[in-house]
């Protein structure tokens, strides 16, 4: 079979393929446990990926990361509680030309045989199931209703979702015949030695003052008498590094970076704030 004949049957996408990346270094991304296997071998079977776990945990870098190591173009998207099937298939524009059709970028990245990255998925409007789910079980079609094109997705083509089950209520969590089809896979903050190494690497601090700060991570987030919704995760870590590393007190970039990013209140504040200066 020659190039052409395997270009034309969609397999030259199948094969990871570093040369697309142009040669550009890979995002940084220091593995958990074993995660990037299971996303190739996903990938390589055409299943969709299902992500959990809590912001700042390193999902959305672990999804760069794959997408340029498989050689396959990314197309992210911020889901939110207003966007539609319609902002993800695409719509009909009026212009100076007329009415033309525009894709959205799940039909893009369809298109492309791309990753495409569906964040917080559980915000989207309840119609976005309705494309969704034939993408993600064995037909991979993406129906397009508006224009009556049924799209086969290429072998390259991977839908994945994340969701952070922290903080779904029970009226906003996926449903068992979406989440189904899925396979599922849980990060959570890493393991401090990791956690050290990403800090450091991240912001370029030295590795002691990485080493604080994850400490001060897992101080802050064993405490559960505060109402809060989040806890120190990981970005937050580095970008209380980052200011340090650019030389604000290690104390006002901890305050500015990691406290007053978790609450509003003020008595919550200034008992993280004591934790803080009893860490560090
Ligand atoms: P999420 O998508 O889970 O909210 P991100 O992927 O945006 O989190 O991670 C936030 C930041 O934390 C990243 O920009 C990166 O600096 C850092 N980070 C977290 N986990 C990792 C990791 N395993 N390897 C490299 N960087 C990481």
């Amino acid at each position: 079979m020659d190039m052409s004949e395997r270009g034309a049957l969609g397999l030259d996408l199948f094969q990871p393929d570093a040369g697309r990346t142009g040669g550009a270094a890979l995002p940084f991304y220091a593995e958990q446990a074993g995660e990037a296997a299971l996303f190739e071998q996903a990938w390589r079977q055409r299943l969709p990926l299902l992500l959990k776990g809590p912001t700042g945990c390193g999902k959305t870098r672990f999804v760069e990361h794959m997408a340029a190591r498989l050689g396959r173009p990314l197309v992210t998207v911020s889901c939110h509680d207003d966007l539609s099937a319609a902002d993800l298939v695409g719509r009909h524009l009026i212009g100076a030309q007329g009415t033309v059709w525009a894709d959205g970028p799940l039909t893009r990245a369809v298109r492309q045989g791309a990753i495409c990255y569906l964040d917080e998925v559980v915000e989207a409007r309840k119609d976005t199931t309705v494309v969704l789910h034939p993408l993600a079980d064995d037909r991979r079609v993406l129906p397009i209703e508006r224009t009556g094109e049924l799209l086969a997705a290429p072998p390259g083509f991977m839908l994945v979702v994340s969701y952070n089950p922290g903080y779904q209520n029970l009226l906003k969590s996926l449903k068992p015949s979406t989440r189904q089809r899925f396979v599922a896979l849980t990060l959570g903050y890493p393991e401090p030695v990791l956690e050290t190494r990403i800090v450091e690497m991240e912001s370029g601090v030295a590795p002691d003052l990485a080493a604080r700060l994850v400490r001060l991570a897992q101080a802050l987030r064993r405490l559960t008498e505060h109402d809060l919704d989040e806890t120190a995760s990981t970005r937050l870590l580095v970008m209380a590094a980052r200011l340090a590393a650019g030389g604000v007190p290690l104390r006002a970039a901890c305050r500015a970076a990691i406290v007053d990013a978790l609450t509003d209140d003020a008595d919550t504040a200034a008992a993280l704030d004591e934790v803080v200066g009893a860490v560090l």
